[in-house]
């Protein structure tokens, strides 16, 4: 029987589930390995934390050898998995919860926009668990990602409801890769980043990442892991700091609108202390200068070189 597992069915190319449904041998490249490893041992730890919290919490540890398994039946196979939790509080039952850790760049950005906007592929798995729970007759209420912040421990819980149209589009999308004899293409919802974490690139011709190092007209061409790494290095620190940018100027607003405009100088809050230094300055205007002695520009004029860095992604 064909399977669509769970953790993958919001993989955003329609080729990789095909080949995952009709068991190709997948191979996990020791990065992907290792953040998944991670995220595995810090489990226990977050069931601990919303424990303190006040949550009551049924842990399902383990992968493939967990002890609750829900799958159902579609047409030509079956789709599930193994969820990670269900949690309880007052006020707030039978939640079906995953647990992910994500790097500091992630996190922000999924605490900012949420669940259903910024990592969909969550928000697919966690319909899949709670379409085969439902049908188990399991009760769910709402649907749930515990994130955490690798870099700074800082945990967040987003909640969503469950979609029917969502997870009928999700058994579609299942049940017309599990009837296909042969690989398709990837699809309208291929991302750039697909191919970089694809489990069976080397199954695939269509894979945009075999390519042989080499040198053209100054262009090179390459998968180089250092070279690769590093430019995925750049473009997270700018994304972070970008993201970094928009939340101090969110929160700017907030202090400006209830602190600087009413004259405060000062604000005590128990763990801060804002204070409030008005900065007078003052700078040079270049373009003035040059329009009014174009003569003496030349004789101010320092030379240096440097190179920008720019990134986009590949057509
Ligand atoms: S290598 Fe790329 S196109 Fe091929 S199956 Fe994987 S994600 Fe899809």
């Amino acid at each position: 029987m064909k399977v669509m597992n769970a953790s993958r069915v919001g993989f955003p190319c329609d080729r990789n589930l095909w080949y995952a449904v009709n068991n190709y041998a997948g191979k996990v490249n020791k990065k992907s390995q290792r953040i998944f490893d991670v995220g595995a041992a810090i489990e226990p730890v977050v069931i601990d934390w919303l424990n303190q919290d006040g949550w009551i919490t049924f842990y399902n540890p383990g992968s493939q050898e967990a002890e609750l398994e829900l799958y159902a039946p579609i047409e030509g196979g079956k789709i599930g998995g193994h969820p990670d939790c269900f949690m309880s509080r007052q006020n707030c039952d039978n939640v079906l919860a995953d647990i992910k850790t994500m790097n500091e760049r992630s996190f922000i950005n999924w605490k900012r926009r949420g669940t259903l906007e910024d990592k969909p592929q969550y928000a697919d798995q966690l319909h899949c668990y709670a379409y085969a729970a439902k049908r188990e007759g399991f009760p769910v209420d709402k649907l749930a990602i515990v994130g955490i912040n690798k870099n700074t421990s800082d945990m967040h819980i987003d909640f969503f409801d469950y979609d029917y149209m969502r997870m009928n589009k999700i058994i579609e999308r299942s049940e017309r890769i599990f009837k296909l004899d042969t690989p398709p293409e990837p699809g309208d919802r291929i991302e750039s980043w697909a191919c970089s974490y694809c489990d069976y690139a080397e199954h695939c011709e269509l894979c945009k990442h075999k390519r042989d190092t080499h040198v053209d007209n100054g262009a090179l061409k390459t998968n180089d892991p250092d070279i690769v790494n590093a430019i995925e290095l750049l473009k997270e620190a700018r994304e972070l700091s970008k993201a970094g940018k928009e939340l101090e100027d969110d929160a700017k607003a907030v202090l400006d609108v209830r602190v600087r405009q009413q004259g405060i100088k000062s604000v005590s809050t128990g763990n801060y202390i804002l204070d409030l230094t008005e900065i007078k300055s003052s700078r040079f205007d270049s373009t003035s200068f040059k329009k009014a002695h174009p003569e003496m520009i030349q004789d101010f004029m320092k030379n240096s070189s440097s190179v920008v860095y720019s990134i986009k992604e590949s057509a």
